[in-house]
């Protein structure tokens, strides 16, 4: 999209470190060299890593949807701060065993998916990087996610914090403003948001004729869920089967591409302003009181 593309003055702020990206620009931690590598992590460069999963998203998206829609925004915020900022390739798979009464699902186990993070982030500290953003495209991804972060803090003193993309500073504002489906629930899984997204993305891919509204997920006093509008105090996930026919939670047929294109430039805004909120934090001075 337009907006990634470098403007003269992001040109110029990337001066400030010659070395690094006056001739590639690259962003992408694959692409690197090893000695890229070793200057990125020198010129204090956020690492960003992208996890996500596999699962049903109804019958009008695929299977990779929180994958693709995860790297998307990740590529594009990384894109936008190339001078300060790495993508690294994603986790793809994560957690997601309710998900396995439908088709195509492949889920991880909890530890597997908090050993493996800790070993990313480790690898990355080991490399240099003092500074990892971790950015999860997956909601029951959410609990591992955050303790991969405070486990990568500990285990090896770099900063590691980790953020869902749709929480990102600025997303739930443009959502809200977009917002066509039910206040509650419209906005859940291969819904309104990730169809808008893929359909900005890739929209190939998309059969918008087999798209359906559902909200069978049975809200109560204290359990609801929506994306963007947030959840219930009360904290469950009974089998995704239990809670859709279809495999969507909201309503997908009010998503449209020029929503996903608001959506992605808002979440990859976000990501930046995180980008740069780490980069500016000093690092912490531990202090043992024993
Ligand atoms: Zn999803």
């Amino acid at each position: 999209m337009p907006s990634g593309s470098l403007s003269a003055r992001d040109h110029r702020k990337g001066g400030r470190h010659p070395r690094l990206n006056a001739d590639s620009g690259r962003y992408r931690y694959g692409e690197l060299t090893w000695p890229e590598v070793k200057e990125a992590a020198q010129a204090g460069r956020v690492a960003v890593v992208p996890i996500a999963t596999i699962e049903d998203h109804g019958p009008h998206l695929p299977i990779d949807t929180d994958l693709r829609l995860c790297n998307a925004v990740c590529e594009e915020a990384a894109s936008r701060a190339r001078d300060r900022a790495v993508v690294v390739p994603a986790i793809n798979h994560g957690y997601s065993p309710h998900h396995l009464d439908f088709p195509g699902a492949i889920s991880i186990g909890a530890h597997t998916l908090i050993d493996y993070g800790v070993d990313v982030c480790r690898s990355l500290a080991h490399h240099g990087f003092r500074k990892i953003l971790i950015v999860n495209g997956h909601g029951s991804n959410t609990p591992f996610v955050d303790v991969v972060a405070r486990l990568a803090v500990v285990e090896t003193g770099v900063l590691a914090a980790a953020v869902n993309y749709w929480a990102a500073p600025g997303v739930r504002a443009v959502a809200e403003s977009l917002r066509e489906s039910d206040r509650i629930g419209g906005m859940n899984h291969a819904c309104e948001f990730e169809t808008s997204l893929y359909l900005a993305i890739a929209p190939e891919l998309v059969d918008m004729s087999k798209a359906v509204r559902e909200l069978s997920h049975r809200p109560t006093e204290n359990y609801w869920t929506d994306l963007i509008a947030g959840d219930g105090p009360l904290v469950m996930m009974e089998p995704w089967s239990a809670l859709s026919q279809t495999g969507v939670m909201g309503d997908p047929t009010k998503a449209t591409a020029e929503k996903g294109r608001a959506l992605l430039d808002a979440a990859a805004g976000g990501i930046v302003t995180l980008i740069d909120e780490l980069r500016a934090r000093p690092p912490a001075q531990r202090k043992d009181h024993h």
